[in-house]
């Protein structure tokens, strides 16, 4: 079994899921991690050449016990996909701090932590990290305090991480995308907000999970293998255009 090996972190629905579908159609193989058991099975039944791993990855012991397991059942890791994330909505005065760090658990501190499990398989196969992040880490937006801040800094790791692994081959890109109709973007945009979005960005509507997938699996293919450090936005020019988000 020589076919690339995906990790992708939050593959359980929404845009880790379409991520895995797209790299399964490019004939690679795909670890589906996911903390919500549930989902990851409906998820990953009757889907060709994946396999399920139910995991936390804001865990320290889980993330070591997952790429272990991962590295056990195929052998080699040739792109790592940090995509769960959480968000959060609401004022500043109204974050508390348990929330801040429910949000920073996941969506930097998983990064983090997923990301340095794999260097060591990574260096193997001089692979891939994408990050993703979101333009809500690109400049601020009201109601985002903790979210907005995590993504910030997922932008900045990438960085980091491409300055520092590049001696081993590792690629580390990131990419931010604007809104797509997932559960966790569901929860948190009114009517109202959607209106706005469609009239704020310049394409009139949001994104699917497909086309952040797509971008997602360029940056882990060889068609990329002079791209690193980046920071790619996927987001209907929402954010070069400087409308301002509400
Ligand atoms: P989603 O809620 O549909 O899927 C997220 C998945 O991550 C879920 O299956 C969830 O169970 C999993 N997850 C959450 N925390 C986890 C943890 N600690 N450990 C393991 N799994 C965990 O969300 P989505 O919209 O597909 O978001 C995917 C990524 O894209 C997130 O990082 C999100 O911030 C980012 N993003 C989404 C949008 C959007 O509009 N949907 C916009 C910009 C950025």
């Amino acid at each position: 079994m020589s076919e690339k090996v995906a990790l992708v972190t939050g593959a359980a629905r929404g845009i880790g899921l379409a991520t895995t579908q797209l790299f399964i159609e490019h004939g690679w193989r795909v670890a589906m991690v996911d903390r919500d058991g549930d989902a990851l099975s409906d998820a990953s039944t009757g889907l060709n050449k994946v396999s399920p791993f139910e995991y936390d990855v804001s865990i320290p012991s889980q993330v070591d016990a997952m790429v272990d397991s991962v590295r056990q059942t195929f052998g080699r890791i040739d792109a790592v996909v940090n995509n769960a994330g959480v968000a959060d909505f609401g004022p500043i005065e109204d974050t508390g701090f348990d929330r801040w760090r429910e949000v920073m658990a996941t969506n930097l501190d998983g990064v983090f932590l997923v990301s340095q499990a794999c260097i060591s398989a990574l260096r193997d196969t001089r692979g891939a990290l994408v990050n993703i992040a979101s333009i809500s880490g690109l400049r601020a937006s009201t109601l985002r305090v903790a979210y907005g801040t995590s993504k910030a800094a997922v932008i900045q790791l990438t960085k980091q991480q491409a300055a520092e692994l590049g001696e081993y081959g590792i690629r580390a890109n990131c990419v931010c995308p604007g809104p797509v109709r997932t559960k966790l973007a569901m929860a948190v945009h009114s009517p109202e907000i959607i209106a706005s979005y469609h009239d704020a960005i310049p394409l009139n509507r949001y994104g699917t999970e497909r086309e952040i997938a797509e971008v997602i699996t360029f940056l882990c293919s060889d068609k990329a293998s002079y791209v690193t450090g980046q920071i790619i936005a996927s987001d209907g020019g929402f954010e070069s255009t400087g409308v301002g988000l509400p």
